[in-house]
C-alpha cells in the first residue's frame, strides 16, 4: 500500500481557504455526507473520512475519489454544518489540474475547450448544424430572448433532437428568439468543474463579450449546467444577464395557455430531477407542471426526488469518463423508475438523458423510453 502524501497542514488549509473551500474547517465528522453520497451505493467509500484526512493534510482527497465526485451536492444538501463538499472537491481539483494530474480523458476535454471551445471536439463552424432547416435566426436586439444551446445539444446527435424539439415548441408558442450560432462558446461548466478556472474564465468572458455585442439581456438555457454558471458565475466576471432554464419558460407558457397539446392515451410518466436544475437552482416544480399540462399524462414520483434526487452520474466531468457497469448511478435510477410503474422516464438535462438512456437500453427489464421534457412536449404539439 502506498503511504499517503503528507502536505504541511497550514499550507494546505491556507491554499484551500484562499481558493474558496474554507467551509472544510466546519466539518465535525457526523458522517451524513457518507450516507448520502451515491458512490456509497456502488463502492466502499467514506466521504467523511476523506474530508478528515484532508483537514489533517494527509491527502484524503488526492486519491481516486477526487475524480469520481459528480459535484451532485446531495451531501451538501444534508450536511448539518454547511460544508460545501462539492466546492472543496472542485477546489482541490484546481491543484491537480495545475500540475496536469487529471485523468487522461479530462486532459483531452481541456484541450478541446481551449482550441475549439467545446468539450466534445466538434468543429466550431459546425456548432449550429443542429438547427439546419428550422429557420432559427441569429439573435438580434428586440427579440424576446437568446436561446443558449450549449455544447451537448449542439454536437451530440442524441441531444440535438432536444434542441430541435425546443425550437418547435417556442415557434408554436410565438416566442421570438435567436441563437449565437457558431459564435456561441462552451458555457464553461466542464472547465470549472474539472478544476480549470482560468479556462472557465476565458470561455465565460468570450460569451459575455458576445452578449454585450449583440445586446442580449435575457437568456434561456437547454442545459442546467449552463444555467448554473450563467446565473452564479458570469456576474462575477461582469456578464450579468437575466437567465432561466427552458422548463421555467415552458411552465409560464403553460400557465398562459400558450402550449396547445394533444392527448395520446393515458401515460404514467416519471420525472428525474437533474442535480444542477434541482439542488443547484431549486427548480423542482416547473418541469412537473409542464409534464402535467400534457393531456393524459399522470405523473408518478420515484423514490429519491427533488432535493433528495439520485444523481445520474454525469456532472463534475464524469460524463467524459468511463464508469464501469455495476457503478452507474443511472442503472439504479432505471430500477427506481420501474418500481414507480413509469411507462416513460423524463428529465431535463443533456447529461441525464444520455446516461439514463444508456442505462435504459442495458438494464431496464422492459422498454422504458427516456425523453427530455422538451421532446415529450414537442411530440404532443397539437
Ligand atoms: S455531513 Fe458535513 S459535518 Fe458531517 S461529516 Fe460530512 S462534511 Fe462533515
Ligand atoms: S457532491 Fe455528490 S458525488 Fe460528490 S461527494 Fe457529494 S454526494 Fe458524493
Amino acid at each position: 500500500m502506498t503511504a499517503p502524501a503528507v502536505r504541511p497542514y497550514d499550507e494546505l488549509m491556507d491554499e484551500l481557504a484562499k481558493a474558496g473551500a474554507e467551509s472544510l474547517y466546519l466539518c465535525y465528522q457526523c458522517g451524513m455526507c457518507s450516507a448520502t453520497c451515491p458512490w456509497s451505493e456502488v463502492r466502499d467509500v467514506s466521504v467523511r473520512k476523506m474530508l478528515r484526512l484532508t483537514q489533517l493534510g494527509l491527502g484524503g482527497l488526492e486519491g481516486d475519489f477526487l475524480w469520481l465526485c459528480t459535484t451532485c451536492r446531495a451531501c451538501v444538501a444534508r450536511c448539518p454544518r454547511g460544508v460545501d463538499i462539492a466546492n472543496v472537491i472542485r477546489t482541490t481539483r484546481e491543484f491537480a489540474t495545475a500540475v496536469g494530474a487529471e485523468p487522461g480523458p479530462l486532459k483531452t476535454v481541456r484541450g478541446h475547450l481551449a482550441t475549439v471551445q467545446n468539450p466534445w471536439g466538434g468543429k466550431p463552424e459546425e456548432r449550429s448544424r443542429w438547427a439546419e432547416g428550422l429557420g432559427v435566426r441569429p439573435f438580434e436586439a428586440g427579440m424576446d430572448l437568446l436561446l443558449f444551446v450549449g455544447c451537448t445539444a449542439a454536437y451530440d446527435p442524441r441531444i440535438r433532437t432536444v434542441a430541435r424539439a425546443l425550437v418547435r415548441i417556442l415557434d408554436a408558442a410565438g416566442v421570438r428568439f435567436g441563437i449565437l450560432g457558431n459564435d456561441e462558446a462552451c458555457c464553461g461548466d466542464p472547465a470549472l468543474r474539472i478544476g480549470d478556472s482560468a479556462l472557465f474564465r476565458s470561455l465565460a468572458e468570450r460569451n459575455g463579450a458576445m452578449f454585450r455585442e449583440r445586446g442580449v439581456e435575457r437568456v434561456v438555457t437547454i442545459s442546467p449546467h449552463s444555467l448554473t454558471v450563467l446565473k452564479d458565475e458570469y456576474p462575477k466576471l461582469g456578464a450579468s444577464v437575466e437567465v432561466e432554464h427552458y422548463t421555467q419558460l415552458l411552465a409560464r407558457l403553460a400557465d398562459e395557455d400558450r402550449l396547445r397539446l394533444r392527448k395520446d392515451g393515458e401515460v404514467r410518466v416519471t420525472y428525474h430531477d437533474p442535480c444542477y436544475l434541482g439542488r443547484y437552482n431549486g427548480v423542482y416544480e416547473e418541469p412537473r407542471k409542464v409534464l402535467e399540462s400534457i393531456p393524459g399524462v399522470r405523473l408518478e414520483e420515484m423514490e429519491r426526488t427533488r432535493a433528495d434526487s439520485l444523481c445520474c452520474g454525469g456532472g463534475g466531468g464524469r460524463i467524459f469518463l468511463e464508469t464501469p457497469p455495476g457503478e452507474r448511478f443511472s442503472d439504479l435510477r432505471i430500477a427506481q423508475a420501474e418500481r414507480a410503474g413509469a411507462q416513460v422516464l423524463c428529465s431535463a438535462c443533456p447529461y441525464c438523458i444520455l446516461n439514463l438512456e444508456d442505462s435504459s437500453k442495458t438494464v431496464a427489464t422492459s422498454p422504458l423510453p427516456v425523453r427530455d421534457v422538451a421532446e415529450y412536449v414537442a411530440e404532443r404539439l397539437a
